[in-house]
């Protein structure tokens, strides 16, 4: 993985306006190995004006010229599926299992998924005597964060070149390697200059121009709560359309006639993927006070037999975090769960013994968690489950909805019924019964401060498409 010195606009790698670059460092070495240039509000006009001047004509292209694009874009990331993978495992920390698994392959899913969704689309429906055509909504500026960080993009990108839109990215600062090669692929499709563009840099400069920029229709953003209400603020001004993906404090609702070892394993694999780095990762175990100890014995069991280490190894289930400030963070929130009364049933705050180099957090179980605690409202990111016990369905469900956050959820029950009229009544975006296995084109967003706007599927489309009411006589 070389060092990148350009920037993409308008259909061509070129020089930066600025000077600056930016380290890409690898969590579980911590030391830099590559270098990207740090972008500036001056590529980001540059950026913006290109797919500005792409958008009429792309925007006018047929829907199978776009669907054969996407088709193209899916099969040249397949050829690079290794490469991804590698990429981010050094950019992140995610391990190889989990890279090769997910991180690289999940996205050439999604991208597939806008092929499909592009066969039968409906561009148009009648209403009376109106004739309501979906058109493209204009130029996207997407923003995105480094936990997932090509799915991130693509779930942003792929609806968007989609629907006709032109689109300008700036990536996690954190994670720039896999957009570069990313943009590699989608240089080699040959699209019509300006139709996609990568400005990376950090988000109070880059991020901030793009929200904020006069020449942008749609601003797509995914990360945190607080960066999000600035993208928001930054867009407001110019009535800009904006989409946020943010965090989660999701709640894995056991009920009480529950397969509990199922439910606990599966619930220590969604709290752990990613090595918590996932926004809907089920954080908080919600158990019925009669079955508490045992589904602490279980969790206890199932945490500890997650292997961490080098992320390369493909034995490795926990990598490091991706970097030493959510290492720090990670670690914080542990110290202060403690002082406000969480019992550390395994793993804690301390360094793990072996692992003196890299941003490792031992996989914890916290059990006396207040629902009230700083650990039970705050999103952590990190290998770190909070459990706590209730009484009957309703205590359940407020316990679960006492969050401002609303992403993803879980229940697990015998009765499907029960499950359901559980699910039904948790404030989340969305919610799996049972372990339900991941739905790659079911809506996904947020309620609450998890954010607004949809990702995935023909929901996802929707983001990027302006309706025109056309009345005949
Ligand atoms: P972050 O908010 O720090 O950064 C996300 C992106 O925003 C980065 O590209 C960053 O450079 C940029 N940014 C930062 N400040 C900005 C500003 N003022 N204006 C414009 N852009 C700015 O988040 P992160 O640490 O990269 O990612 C972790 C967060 O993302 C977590 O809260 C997680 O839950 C959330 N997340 C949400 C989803 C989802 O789909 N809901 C998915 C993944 C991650």
């Amino acid at each position: 993985m070389s060092d990148r010195t350009s920037v993409y606009i308008n259909g061509q790698w070129t020089a930066p306006a600025g000077n600056g670059r930016i380290a890409v460092e690898n969590p579980a070495t911590e030391s830099t190995f590559a270098y990207v240039p740090e972008g500036t509000a001056a590529d980001v006009d540059r950026a913006v004006a290109a797919a500005r001047d792409a958008f009429p004509a792309w925007s006018q292209t047929s829907p199978a010229y776009r669907r054969d694009v996407l088709q193209a874009l899916a099969d040249g990331m397949a050829t690079r599926t290794q490469e991804f993978a590698e990429t981010i495992t050094a950019e992140m920390g995610a391990p190889a299992g989990i890279a090769a698994a997910i991180q690289a392959p999940l996205p050439q899913t999604i991208v597939r998924s806008y092929v499909d969704i592009l066969e039968n689309f409906e561009w148009s429906y009648e209403v009376g005597n109106t004739l309501v055509a979906r058109e493209a909504a204009g130029v996207v500026g997407a923003i995105t964060p480094w936990n997932y960080p090509l799915h991130q993009i693509i779930c942003k990108l792929s609806p968007a070149l989609a629907a006709g839109c032109t689109f300008v990215l700036k990536p996690s600062e954190l994670t720039p390697l896999s957009a570069y090669l990313l943009f590699d692929v989608l240089h080699e499709l040959g699209l019509p200059p300006g139709v996609v563009n990568l400005v990376p840099g950090y988000g109070s400069e880059v991020g901030a121009a793009l929200a904020g920029h006069p020449g942008l229709d749609v601003a797509s953003f995914t990360g945190s709560v607080a960066s999000g209400a600035k993208v928001a603020e930054a867009a407001a001004p110019n009535i800009t359309r904006v989409t946020l993906e943010l965090g989660g404090k999701s709640a894995n609702v056991i009920l009480d006639d529950a397969d509990l070892k199922l439910a606990v394993k599966i619930g220590i694999a969604k709290a752990f993927l990613n090595c918590g780095q996932t926004c809907t990762a089920w954080t908080r175990m919600l158990v019925p006070s009669h079955m508490y100890e045992e589904a602490l014995q279980f969790a206890t069991g199932f945490a500890e037999s997650y292997i961490m280490g080098d992320p390369t190894l493909t034995t490795t289930k926990l990598g490091p975090l991706a970097s030493k400030a959510q290492r720090d963070k990670v670690r914080g929130l542990i110290d202060t769960a403690v002082s406000e009364g969480a019992r550390v049933v395994t793993g804690g705050s301390a360094a793990p013994d072996d692992l003196p180099v890299g941003y490792y957090v031992r996989p914890t179980v916290l059990a006396d968690v207040r629902p009230d605690s700083t650990i039970a409202q705050t999103e952590v990111f990190g290998p770190v489950l909070a459990v706590m016990s209730y009484d009957g369905d309703d205590e359940a469900v407020a316990i679960a909805n006492d969050s401002d956050y609303g992403l993803h959820g879980g229940v697990w029950s015998a009765d499907i019924d029960r499950a359901m009229s559980v699910a039904r009544r948790m404030r989340t975006g969305s919610v799996d019964i049972n372990g339900a296995a991941y739905n790659p084109i079911a809506p996904f967003g947020g309620y609450k401060k998890s954010g607004y706007g949809r990702e995935l599927g023909a929901a996802g489309m929707d983001e990027y498409l302006s309706l025109k009411s056309i009345g005949r006589p």
